[in-house]
Parts: structure tokens; C-alpha cells; sequence
């Protein structure tokens, strides 16, 4: 039995047998194919290869652009691979011989060939293996669209290890198929583990060592609340980690028990509590756990696991069935945030150095005007339909804003000559996750109605630590002194401007954090849905007078952990059920 730590990305224990994607991220799947499933297969081999080629060549152009045109030859090798007619040849027939899918069928053919490159003589020959292998997996993964297509046909109950797995890989999975899973890399707050939340399933990340010290097949236990794997169990510790998810059924049950009270302190004091969803489908479970709104809807599921661009229409249908199912409680759309950590293949955006301080959300809506306008119609023209209100990711400053607002009053414009109906007024809100925005509001609240602290961005850009990364996922403190201040800052320049502040990241779904935000003034917690019922029973439990006490001790501290301890020990006094 070996224990492996990480990062807790989403709380809850499972036990189960692993599947593992191997070190090079492919696991092919094995599948026979009756007769007429052949041209299909052979029409996804041909779709592959185009798609392949196509990547191979805007590799090639931007090694010409930016290094020259000798860097950019070296990628000629690959496409003589990819156009080499006996390796075609030999696929197709052992398509038709062998009955096999595509994938197997490639990668055993591919796999001879370079296991005959390998031992040759030919130095030339055996130095192109590497190109081979390259396209190998191009292909591959080009065929399988990576894991998704895997993590979605789980025909029995697995924990999934893998190096990596991407947000929408992540939301692929399904709690009936995969118990929880385990990744090397990645941090608390990265999209992978927000997904993992939304979908209730148990994970931890930034684990490291987890595909080198795991094998296919190995019993194991995630105990994604403490950041814990165990490999190999022995029979004594499977029982006190059953004993332990029985538990855990049990507090969730008792904690569904305040679902339908209001989110207010002893003393009367009262704060929205709302949701956060990643995917459409949680709507039921935003009810379920008692929510009243929905503070971020996260609208970038659209591009998700798809190979064309969401229509209008279909945006409209989605927007407008979430404000009917919520109404009169506001759904607060969050426009498209692209970019970042969340990929996506019907837009094929470029890769970047930096991608969190690159080209995503409001800065890729304002670049790609057609794809904003087309969202904020779509929003626009749902809005009569309940509550909806609107708001802006990633705002760094006055003018960003301006723009913005200005599209959207055209697009309102539009409408009008258009003859459609629309909810006048609406509220705008802009998201204060960069530490430009927090420390110009004051300027930023002229234009809008609320602010929503998107603290997952602003302590990564406050701290300089990317939140994805789990080498430095120790400096990732949202109780770090300057974080406060910040946050501290924002809420009182918003009030200060007349508007209601929320917060939608992590931070308001922490137990000790929340009580601080309380204390603080803040007006809206919005939450992942299993968090919601949670964070009420804290709100229920104390007076605000003594959250406000609280709050103003804990600025007086000088370190994250002595603020983190400060508040842990207030929040098991206050609410002994937090006692572990
Ligand atoms: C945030 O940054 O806190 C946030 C809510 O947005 P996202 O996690 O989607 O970047
Ligand atoms: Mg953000």
C-alpha cells in the first residue's frame, strides 16, 4: 500500500480500479467492425489524415514566419509520412481483413513500422522513427479527439489516471462511469478541477508521480477532500474509508436540510446564494441544492467537444430554458470566455506562451466581434423570459469596458429595427479578476450595475502564481494578506458607487473564507451547487456583527496561513459540524 498527495480538486472519497491513459496521453481503444461500419471507418481515416496535414501545415508556416523556412522543413518528413501509400495500403486492408476500428488498425500498422525503423542499419531511417512517432500520435489523437471520446463510452465504473486531462475531456465523464479521478499536474482552482466539482465527482490533482507510481487495474482510493491516494489498500483501510464516504452521504443529507431556508444570519442579516454551472445539465442540481440564482453561468460548454460554432438560435434556447427554470431568481451569463485553459476545437486558437495573460475572454469577444454580437443577441432576446442579467470576464480597464457596452447597445439597436423583444432594463456587470480592474472600480462602476470578484483569475495575477500549475500550488493563497486587501478594496469601492458586489470564484465556496466574506459585506456568494447548502449553514450560524469582528482581526495578520488558521479556528467554534 503506497500513498500518494496532491491537490484536493473536488471533495468526496471513491474507491475503485484504474484506468489509465499511458504516458503518452493515447489509450486506443479496441473495437471489432462489422462490414458495413468499414467505409465509415475508412471516411474517419481520411478525415484524420486532412485534419493532420492541415496542423502540420500551419506549423510549418508559422516556423517560416517567425524562424525561417529551413525550421519549417524539417516538418517535410511528416508529411511524406503522412502520404506514404503503403502504410495506407496496409491500413485499409487490415481494416477489411481484420475487422478492427481505425485506431488499433493504424497504431499496429504505424508500431511495425517503427519497430523496423528502429533496427536498421540506416542511420537516415533510424533517425526519422521520431518524425514517425510524431505523426503517430497527431493521428491519433486527431482520431480519438484525445480522451473524450473514451471518457464518455466507459462501459464499467472506473478512476481515471492520467498525466492530464483537459476541461473538456473533463466534461465528458459521467459519475456512473468514472468514480473520480487523478491527474499529475494541474491546481485547485484550473477548469479541470471546476468541472470535477460541478459533476460531483471526487478528484486530485497536481499529483505528480500518479502514472508512473499507478498501474491499469490497481485498487485505489481518491479522497478528493484531503488531496489523498491511496494505492493498493489493505482490507482495514478500505473499511474506515467506506465508513468514511457513508459519512460523508450522511452530512450531505443533513446539509440539504437547510435548502429551502433563507441565506441569512442569526441576526438577520441577509446575502444572495447563489450558483455557479459549467454545463446546461446542472440546472436540476442548482435547484436541488437550494440555490437562488445562478451567479455564473459559464457560457464556454457551447464550444465544448464540438467541431462547429454555436448558432444563435441554440444559445437563445439555452439562455431563455435556464430563465424559465429559475425565474424569478436571476441567471447571471457570463459572455464567452475562451482561451486560458479551456481549448477548443472549432476555433482552433492559437497556442500560446502565456495563455492566461493572452488572448482569451473579453479580449477575444471584442477581437471576434461577429461571435459577441452573436452571443449577446442570444442573450438579449432570452431575457424577457425571467431574471437574466449579463456580465463581462476579464475586464482590465475603463475602456475594454466602454467598447463592450457599446456592442451591446448596437446589438440592442438591432433588435429594436428587428422587431424582437428584449427585457429593458438589464443588468450589467463586469467580473473584477484582474488586479487592474480591482484597483480602478471606482472608474469601472460607472458603467455598470455589479461587480463579480472572479477570484481564480485575481489571486493568480495578484500572486503571479498560474493556478494550474501544481509545482507552485503551495503560493495559491487565497488568504494571502494582499489578496484580502484586494477583495477588501473591491467591495468597498463598489458599495461606495452605489453597486452590489459578488464573488464567483472558489474563494466564496471555502467555509473559512466565507465567513470572512460575510464579515466583509459581501452582497452575493455564488458557488459550485454541492458547496451551496454548505456555505448557508455558515451564513445561518453567526451573527453579522461577529462575522464583521472577525473579518477586521483576521486584516490585521500578517500571512496567509495565520489568517487561514485564524479563520478555521473561528468557523469550528461557530459551526461545530466543521470540527473534523
Ligand atoms: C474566476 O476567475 O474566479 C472565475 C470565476 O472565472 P473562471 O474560473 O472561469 O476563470
Ligand atoms: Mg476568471
Amino acid at each position: 500500500m503506497i500513498v500518494l498527495r496532491g491537490i484536493p480538486a473536488s471533495a468526496g472519497v471513491a474507491i475503485g480500479k484504474v484506468l489509465l491513459f499511458d504516458s503518452e496521453d493515447l489509450l486506443v481503444p479496441h473495437r471489432t467492425i462489422t462490414e458495413d461500419q468499414i467505409p465509415y471507418e475508412v471516411l474517419r481515416f481520411e478525415e484524420a489524415l486532412i485534419q493532420t496535414r492541415h496542423q502540420i501545415l500551419k506549423i510549418q508556416k508559422r516556423l517560416a514566419d517567425e524562424l525561417g523556412q529551413e525550421h519549417a522543413e524539417i516538418f517535410n518528413a511528416h508529411l511524406l509520412v503522412l502520404e506514404d501509400q503503403t502504410l495506407r495500403e496496409e491500413i485499409l486492408t487490415g481494416l477489411k481483413t481484420q475487422r478492427l476500428n481505425v485506431e488499433m488498425m493504424f497504431n499496429e500498422v504505424i508500431r511495425r513500422h517503427l519497430r523496423a525503423f528502429s533496427r536498421t542499419e540506416d542511420e537516415y531511417l533510424r533517425e526519422r522513427t521520431a518524425d514517425i512517432e510524431d505523426v503517430r500520435k497527431r493521428v491519433l489523437r486527431n482520431l480519438l479527439g484525445r480522451h473524450a471520446d473514451v471518457l464518455g463510452q466507459l462501459d464499467e465504473p472506473v478512476v481515471v489516471v492520467a498525466h492530464s486531462l483537459s476541461p473538456s475531456e473533463t466534461a465528458q465523464m459521467h459519475k456512473r462511469h468514472v468514480l473520480a479521478f487523478i491527474t499529475d499536474i494541474g491546481g485547485r482552482t484550473g477548469h479541470t478541477a471546476i468541472m470535477a466539482k460541478s459533476l460531483e465527482i471526487p478528484a486530485v490533482v497536481g499529483v505528480e508521480v500518479a502514472t508512473k507510481r499507478i498501474k491499469k487495474d490497481d485498487l485505489v482510493i481518491v479522497d478528493g477532500t484531503h488531496g489523498e491516494v491511496i494505492v493498493e489498500p489493505d482490507a482495514d483501510t478500505i473499511r474506515r474509508y467506506e465508513v468514511e464516504q457513508r459519512r460523508n452521504q450522511e452530512i450531505s443529507r443533513q446539509l440539504l436540510q437547510v435548502k429551502d431556508l433563507p441565506a441569512q444570519t442569526l441576526d438577520q442579516h441577509r446575502v444572495v446564494l447563489s450558483a455557479n454551472i459549467e454545463l446546461p445539465d446542472e440546472m436540476p442540481s442548482v435547484v436541488a441544492h437550494g440555490a437562488e440564482g445562478v451567479g455564473l453561468y459559464r457560457t464556454e460548454f457551447f464550444y465544448l467537444n464540438r467541431t462547429d460554432l454555436p448558432t444563435e438560435e441554440e444559445q437563445f434556447q439555452a439562455y431563455k430554458s435556464a430563465a424559465e427554470a429559475l425565474k424569478p431568481s436571476p441567471v447571471i451569463i457570463r459572455t464567452v470566455d475562451l482561451g486560458g485553459d479551456k481549448f477548443f476545437s472549432p476555433l482552433d486558437l492559437p497556442s500560446e506562451m502565456n495563455p492566461f495573460m493572452g488572448w482569451r475572454a473579453i479580449r477575444f469577444s471584442l477581437a471576434r466581434p461577429d461571435i459577441f454580437r452573436m452571443q449577446l443577441r442570444a442573450i438579449l432576446r432570452a431575457s424577457p423570459y425571467g431574471n437574466l442579467k449579463l456580465m463581462y470576464p476579464m475586464i482590465s480597464g475603463l475602456p475594454e469596458l466602454q467598447r463592450a457596452n457599446e456592442i451591446l447597445q448596437e446589438v440592442r439597436e438591432e433588435l429594436r429595427r428587428d422587431g424582437l423583444p428584449f427585457a429593458e432594463p438589464l443588468q450589467v456587470g463586469a467580473m473584477i479578476e484582474v488586479p487592474s480592474a480591482a484597483l480602478t472600480c471606482d472608474l469601472l462602476a460607472k458603467e455598470v450595475q455589479f461587480f463579480s470578484i472572479g477570484t481564480n483569475d485575481l489571486i493568480q495575477y495578484a500572486l503571479a502564481v498560474d493556478r494550474v500549475n501544481e509545482k507552485i500550488a503551495y503560493l495559491y493563497e487565497p488568504t494571502h494578506p494582499g489578496v484580502l486587501r484586494l477583495v477588501k478594496h473591491i467591495i468597498e469601492a463598489g458599495h461606495a458607487a452605489g453597486l452590489w458586489v459578488g464573488m464567483c470564484g472558489e474563494m466564496a465556496g471555502e467555509p473559512a473564507l466565507a465567513l470572512w466574506l460575510l464579515g466583509m459585506g459581501l452582497d452575493e456568494f455564488s458557488v459550485s451547487p454541492v458547496q451551496v447548502p454548505v456555505i448557508k449553514k455558515i451564513i445561518r450560524a453567526v451573527e453579522h456583527r461577529t462575522a464583521q469582528a472577525i473579518a477586521q482581526e483576521a486584516l490585521a495578520l500578517p500571512t496567509g496561513k495565520e489568517v487561514e488558521d485564524f479563520l478555521t479556528a473561528h468557523l469550528r467554534r461557530l459551526v461545530p459540524e466543521f470540527a473534523e
